[in-house]
């Protein structure tokens, strides 16, 4: 397989992900003549593929569709030879070096690896959901945020991270209701109290979102909310749904084989991409669980690129 696809046996750096961590170190390592492989998964440009407007990516005024920045970002990784293929990783073994990498049918060895397969936000499971993201429906209040002015918006969830996006969309909504599924939060005390205290944010209780309302081309107009306890339906209006029930790290790959948090991100040293396996890099959302922003996973990108060029030279390979 790996002949037909025109791949070498071995590589000095592959990369998993293609989200803006996994990109930017294809760039750096590609401009340091290390002819990186990029294993692009199954969502190729990661999650900024799933929202429209970027508009806090640094260096551009009137904001980049998300799309259309990690195709930006993938031509630049290729022409400095990257090679980007469309598979997903099935299988790594991180006991030896160098490491092997396992795409299906094509089986890769690598000098270093540099992990950045992201992390995906949790969704309800609602066909409306993924059918009406980034028009209306957002994982992402600093993202998506901006969009809402005086509009009424819905976050679901009960934890700290609905409660930090509740209170920031309260800078540009008129309304912030928060749908919890029980009948007290899950968010830390302080958190608790802050969106207690601010008047824009209301709660519904013991209800769950069963469905959102709306199309591609108005957005989102409501959503159908039951009532856990007494089985009653109705419809709320709103223009903005914020899913915030919490991200799964993207690591089953690697359990076992490398050291990580009780929510299973990957741990990495003080400030660098190293993880507990020598040649073993992470970047981006894997190993964020506090600012999880594209700019800031292009970043941790770029140090894990330099990090891979830097254990490159140091072991003469
Ligand atoms: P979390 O603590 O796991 O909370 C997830 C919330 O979503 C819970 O209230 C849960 O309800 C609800 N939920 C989960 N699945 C659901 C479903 N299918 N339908 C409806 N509701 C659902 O996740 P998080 O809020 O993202 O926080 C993750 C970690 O990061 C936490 O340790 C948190 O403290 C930390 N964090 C801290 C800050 C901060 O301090 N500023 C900000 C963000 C995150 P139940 O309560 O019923 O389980």
């Amino acid at each position: 397989m790996n002949r037909a696809l025109d791949l070498k046996d071995r590589y000095k750096v592959v990369i998993i992900g293609s989200g803006p961590a996994g990109l930017t170190a294809a760039i750096y390592a590609a401009r340091a003549n290390l002819e990186p492989i990029v294993f692009e998964g199954m969502e190729p440009g990661g999650q900024l593929t799933l929202t429209t407007l970027v508009e806090n990516f640094p260096g551009f005024p009137d904001g980049v569709m998300g799309p259309e920045l990690m195709d930006a970002m993938r031509k630049q990784a290729q022409r400095f030879g990257a090679k980007c293929v469309l598979a997903e990783v099935t299988s790594v073994d991180l006991s030896k070096r160098p490491f092997t990498v396992v795409a299906g049918e094509i089986v890769v060895k690598a000098d270093t690896l540099i992990i950045a397969s992201g992390a995906s936000a949790k969704l309800l499971g609602l066909e409306s959901e993924r059918r009406l993201l980034g028009h209306g429906v957002s994982t992402c209040a600093t993202c998506d945020g901006f969009f809402f002015k005086d509009k009424e918006v819905v976050v679901v969830g009960g934890g700290d991270s609905a409660m930090e996006e509740a209170i920031f969309l309260t800078k540009f909504a008129r309304r912030v209701t928060v749908i919890h599924r029980r009948d007290r939060l899950r968010a830390s005390k302080i958190m608790q109290e802050r969106a207690f205290k601010n008047e824009k944010i209301d709660f519904i209780w013991n209800s769950v979102v069963e469905d959102i309302l709306g199309d591609k081309e108005r957005g989102v107009t409501g959503v159908k909310i039951r009532d856990v306890k007494t089985g009653e339906v109705r419809e709320k209006q709103c223009q903005g749904v914020f899913i915030a029930i919490g991200h799964t790290p993207n690591t089953k790959l690697f359990e076992g084989q490398l050291e990580m948090d009780d929510m299973g991100y990957i741990i990495t040293k003080g400030s660098t991409s190293e993880t507990s396996v020598p040649g073993v890099f992470a970047a981006g959302d894997v190993q964020d669980r506090r600012y999880r922003q594209a700019i800031t996973a292009a970043g941790s990108g770029c140090m894990a690129a330099m990090d891979a060029e830097r254990f490159l030279e140091e072991n003469h390979l």
